[in-house]
């Protein structure tokens, strides 16, 4: 596992750091709760906080508190704090503060390698939680949770970003045409086929899938032609027949300011406009500041989708 170590002692964190490695983990080991609390705000954060009671500065009680919010509902972190002091209002602080599991300093080898398979066993099982709370069953994608956890998240930066959401065209007609099963098996190809463009794409209702692209509209509407064309050009195979699957795609821009529950709004209305102006095609929010240039744009390698296939920008 990776383990951060924070123990303001250097002999105790090159004993520690020794012993960890033997058994084969990955050890960042550092003197300070502060430098502790950076190396876990990083994306790629540790398995486990192995932390010592007695630091100056920042105290370990708010080093666990801070890392508890920091590893949030969507990553795992164990938390072992270590202390020479038997207190008993001393770890049950810790515990109250976030701590799983509290150990004797030193911690004698064989104690801490089983607390730690231990801490292994409550993080996989974590994992396993989050996948299945965060991931749809059917498609492998990410859920609808998944996605509006993450522009909750999202929110409160102020940076410019696109949402594109997109629809399967007449899919009541292929559950009523090949049962249910033949629909959920075009529901798996249109969601391999999404994932490879982009594995962030998340199913956000039956037949209706949405992507958060960090980057204008113009960048947003790249990933959207490709999507819809891809899905476009190859027939979805099923057991006794090919399908022509299409899908409509409507994409809007979050300016600086702006929530993403109105840009949500936003590519709802481009999709609709997509849908009535006669499906397989992208549509473009009309951009507040006017930046979005995509015109009208008929696919020219597209004749067999006859004159759909085009990405239309909304006007103001
Ligand atoms: P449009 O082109 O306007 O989007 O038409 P549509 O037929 O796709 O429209 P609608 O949104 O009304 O149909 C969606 C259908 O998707 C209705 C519902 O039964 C079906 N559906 C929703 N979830 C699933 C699923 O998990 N599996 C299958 N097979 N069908 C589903
Ligand atoms: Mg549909
Ligand atoms: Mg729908």
């Amino acid at each position: 596992m990776r383990i951060l170590l924070a123990e303001p002692n250097k002999i105790g964190r090159l004993i520690l750091t020794l012993m960890l490695e033997t058994d084969g983990h990955q050890v960042l080991a550092c003197d300070s709760a502060e430098v502790a609390l950076q190396h876990l705000e990083a994306e790629d954060g540790p398995d486990v906080l192995l932390m010592a009671i007695d630091f100056e500065g920042m105290s370990s009680l708010e080093l666990c508190w801070s890392a508890r919010l920091v590893a949030s509902t969507h990553r795992p972190l164990f938390i072992i704090v270590m202390s020479a002091s038997t207190d008993e209002e001393q770890l049950a602080e810790a515990l109250d503060a976030g701590a799983d599991d509290f150990i004797g300093k030193p911690p004698r080898k064989t104690e801490l390698l089983a607390r730690l398979r231990s801490g292994k066993r409550m993080l996989d099982a974590q994992r396993e939680l989050i996948r299945i709370a965060s991931f749809d069953a059917l498609t492998g994608l990410r859920n609808r949770r998944f996605f509006f956890d993450m522009i909750a998240e999202a929110e409160a930066k102020p940076e410019l970003a696109s949402i594109l959401v997109l629809d399967i065209d007449y899919f009541k007609q292929v559950n009523d045409r090949h049962g249910h099963d033949g629909g959920d098996m075009v529901l798996q190809e249109v969601a391999r086929r999404l994932a490879e463009i982009d594995s962030r794409f998340a199913r956000i209702g039956g037949e209706e899938f949405s992507l958060l692209v960090r980057g204008p509209i113009e960048m947003a509407a790249v990933i959207a032609e490709k999507v819809r064309r891809e899905i476009a050009m190859l027939p979805v195979k099923l057991p006794s027949v090919e399908l022509q699957v299409t899908i409509s795609v409507g994409v809007a821009q979050r300016n600086p300011g702006m929530t993403f529950e109105q840009a949500m709004k936003d590519a709802d209305i481009a999709l609709y406009a997509s849908k009535s102006g006669g499906r397989n095609r992208v549509t473009l929010a009309r951009v507040a500041d006017n930046t979005a240039s995509l015109e009208a744009q008929p696919r020219s390698h597209d004749k067999s989708q006859g004159p759909r296939g085009e990405v239309v920008k909304l006007m103001a």
